[in-house]
């Protein structure tokens, strides 16, 4: 409270923008308004917790549509829910501002509840400081005991998928500024998708998995890490977008899809004789899912173009100017 001297104070800012009349969820005992929150899980289940912070100049550019900014802060972390198998439950926020402005705030308010409602998410507390524009968010969600999807669970012949198209996000990003260009790919970049209801689905299929935030080769050289395994890749299986292809063809598409950033979708191995339930579930999705190589025992990330080896040039798209 004390960091908010000037302007409209902080209680009432909070009362306005960000606490609702009621909670949404039965599960929600204390919500906004006290000096924590309590809620309460059912027995069976195992408590999901993950946080991730997103500040101006460093994850999105100055200028960024403010709407856009609430969606990220809480799309990125229910990302994390998704990439571990679970349903979403709740979040708080720890919001940062260079001075409390209403119109701020609501538009903020406006991209990240519209996104917490489509998952019937509660906003249960947070903090709200004066300093460099960002917000700090931490979800929790639930799994049933012991069924959450780890990173270490890949295992030599597992095929090795993605959803979406990665690389659309970066295009986007690179094409903010700029008047025509591809509304889906600037989409991609402001409004990614939390794949929360795949990420539940795979469970039961899926052996191990991770979401992608950092691109797709760093990502895949964590998840065979953690798995103790190493990989045999396509690159002619990459599922580009047309959109993409489109903006930058088909060799920057490639880099920006191995080491773009920012896609938050769901990398995931599944064995083989898993594969059929997988086609049968995917085909339910409106997300596409893409085999793009299979796991194996050495270590490295080994990518192959038309049956010879093709070594990627990973150059990083991760800073603003
Ligand atoms: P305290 O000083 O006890 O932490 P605050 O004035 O910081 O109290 O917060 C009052 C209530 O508002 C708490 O329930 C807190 O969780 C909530 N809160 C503060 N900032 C936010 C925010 N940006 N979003 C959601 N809840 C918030
Ligand atoms: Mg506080």
């Amino acid at each position: 409270m004390a960091a908010q001297r000037r302007g409209l104070d902080e209680t009432t800012l909070i009362r306005r923008y960000f606490q609702r009349p009621a909670s949404s969820r039965r599960d929600v005992v204390l919500g906004i308004g006290d000096d924590a929150a309590i809620t309460r899980l059912p027995p069976g289940l195992d408590l999901v917790t993950a946080t991730d912070a997103i500040f101006e100049g460093v994850h999105y550019p100055p200028g960024t549509p403010l709407r856009a900014i609430g969606h990220r802060s809480l799309a990125i972390n229910l990302s994390d829910l998704a990439a571990m198998g679970a349903r979403p439950l709740w979040a708080s926020l720890a919001l940062s501002q260079p001075r409390a402005r209403a119109a701020w705030l609501r538009e903020f308010a406006a991209g990240f509840f519209a996104l917490a409602d489509a998952w019937q998410v509660a906003l249960i507390g947070g903090d709200t400081v004066r300093g460099p524009q960002g917000a700090t968010v931490t979800v929790q969600g639930a799994v049933r005991r012991g069924h959450h999807i780890g990173r270490s669970g890949a295992r030599p012949g597992d095929g090795i998928w993605i959803t979406g198209h990665p690389g659309d996000a970066v295009a986007g990003r690179l094409q903010l500024d700029r008047r025509g260009g591809s509304r889906k790919l600037r989409q991609s970049f402001l409004y990614p998708q939390p794949r929360l209801r795949e990420g539940r689905a795979l469970a039961g299929i899926a052996s191990a998995m991770m979401d992608i935030s950092d691109g797709l080769h760093e990502d895949l050289g964590k998840l065979m890490q953690a798995s103790g395994c190493g990989a045999m890749l396509d690159l002619a299986s990459l599922p580009l977008s047309p959109q993409l292809l489109a903006a930058v063809g088909l060799e920057a598409a490639r880099e920006m899809a191995l080491s773009g950033g920012d896609d938050y979708e769901l990398l995931f191995t599944v064995p083989v004789r898993h594969e059929a339930r997988l086609a049968r579930l995917a085909r339910g999705w409106t997300v596409p899912a893409t085999r793009i190589g299979t796991v194996r025992k050495p270590p490295g990330l080994h990518w192959q173009l038309e049956g010879s080896a093709w070594t990627p040039c990973t150059r990083a798209f991760q800073h603003f100017g």
